[in-house]
């Protein structure tokens, strides 16, 4: 077990928070501020135990001096100030004496948050390298540290690991906590009958995390683009649809590990071309016109699916079962999540960053037990890794 916000005394302390607040962000204005939604539990404890508050996090990619213009955190801090009521203090330096000052300065209940962490790539990558010299300077900040970012707990960077090589009390946060908590409980002590639900555009992105889920799940029932691979690997005749010829090998060495254990679709929804308004057919496995391409998994999947799910007891859900992005093809991804919806006494997890989004987008936000807020760092952790960013957290 790991350590929390709430195993350690926070009053009077200068309180270092790695928060994800990687928005999404169009002519700087925030067009989603889930994120920084999703960190208030936090931030709101901190300042009722009476810490002094310390926030920073990194957002988007900076390569070049013109991607400061796009990626400071300014508007986040603005946001976060609007959802708190009260008074963000924003340094625009991720170093140096301005920002020391202010941290000096910070009394109980107070917040001030520094600017992108990733500034720091700009001379020599030294965030996403964990350069020592940084990371021994963030922590020399605070007296503790809460690493809350969960969607960058695949990486060893400054602001995490850094951090933590410095200080003695390195805990996490209530968003970290509940991704431990349910992604770490469902893979490694799940209740069964345990089911995993396996989709997406690529076999070659999620071999360790079928690999691993083999080990684990009672059963895997594989959609989206992936399965043609699969099909591939039995023969199949699957026409123009998306399939990894150099992966084949691979499906068939699982099929055979699985011994049953892998469901593949049977019915497909295909169309004739890439495009949101194609023409549709369906049909059952290998029975794929050499002209057609499978974008959806067809009603007699849907109702295999439903059937091998109804006594699971935790289900294991990432990726999308077609490309839910244009509507005619969405009906399977809308499917699953009505399945998982509806299913009594089972935790239900999605991990993913497109399968999230989707499940999002159809209104099942609060239908899951968890979404995962990692898009990345879900997956690895699927995969069975142990992430750096919570390796760090002190054990209870
Ligand atoms: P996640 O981010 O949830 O892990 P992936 O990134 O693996 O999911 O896959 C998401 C993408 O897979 C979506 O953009 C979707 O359009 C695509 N996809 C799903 N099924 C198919 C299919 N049959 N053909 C082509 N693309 C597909
Ligand atoms: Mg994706």
């Amino acid at each position: 077990m790991k350590k929390t916000i709430r195993d350690i005394s926070l009053k009077g302390k200068k309180v270092l928070i790695r928060v994800d607040f990687n928005v999404p962000m169009k002519d700087g204005e925030i067009t989603d501020d889930n994120r920084i939604v999703q960190a208030l539990p936090t931030i709101q404890y901190v300042l009722e135990q009476g810490g002094k508050l310390i926030l920073f996090s990194h957002l988007g990619r900076v390569a070049t001096e013109e991607d400061k213009l796009t990626n400071s955190l300014r508007p986040v801090a603005n946001r976060l100030s609007e959802l708190l009521q009260q008074p963000v203090y924003f340094v625009p330096f991720t170093r140096g004496p301005e920002l020391e000052q202010a941290i000096s300065k910070l009394k109980e209940k107070e917040i001030v948050m520094f600017e992108n962490t990733r500034f720091e790539d700009l001379n020599g990558k030294k965030e996403s390298k964990n350069n020592p010299e940084l990371g021994a300077y963030w922590a020399s900040l605070g007296d503790v540290f809460v690493n809350d970012a969960f969607g960058t707990a695949h990486r060893a960077h400054a602001s995490n690991a850094g951090i933590a090589a410095n200080i003695t009390d390195v805990v996490s946060g209530f968003l970290m906590e509940k991704e431990i908590k349910f992604i770490g409980e469902a893979v490694n002590n799940p209740s069964r009958p345990f089911i995993a639900i396996l989709g997406g555009a690529k076999v070659s992105d999620k071999i360790s995390v079928i690999e691993n889920l083999l080990t684990k799940a009672d059963k895997i029932l594989i959609c989206g683009a992936m399965a043609y691979t699969f099909y591939k690997a039995l023969g199949y005749e699957v026409g123009t649809s998306k399939c990894e010829l150099d992966f084949v090998d691979f499906a068939k060495s699982l099929l055979e590990k699985a011994k049953g254990k892998l469901i593949l679709p049977i019915d497909n929804v295909l169309a004739n071309e890439f495009t949101p308004d194609a023409q549709t057919t369906i049909s059952d496995a290998n029975q794929f016109p050499t002209n057609m391409m499978g974008l959806d998994i067809g009603p007699k999947t849907i109702e295999l699916f439903k059937n091998e799910l109804k006594n699971a007891k935790t289900v294991v859900w990432n990726g999308p079962a077609g490309v839910f992005e244009f509507d005619k093809f969405a009906v399977g991804t809308k499917a699953i999540c009505e399945m998982l919806a509806n299913l009594k006494d089972a935790t239900t997890i999605l991990g993913g960053g497109d399968s999230a989004a989707a499940a999002i987008q159809f209104g099942y936000e609060n239908k899951f037990t968890h979404i995962s807020t990692g898009g990345g760092a879900s997956l690895e952790y699927l995969e069975g890794k142990e992430l750096p960013g919570i390796i760090i957290i002190n054990d209870k």
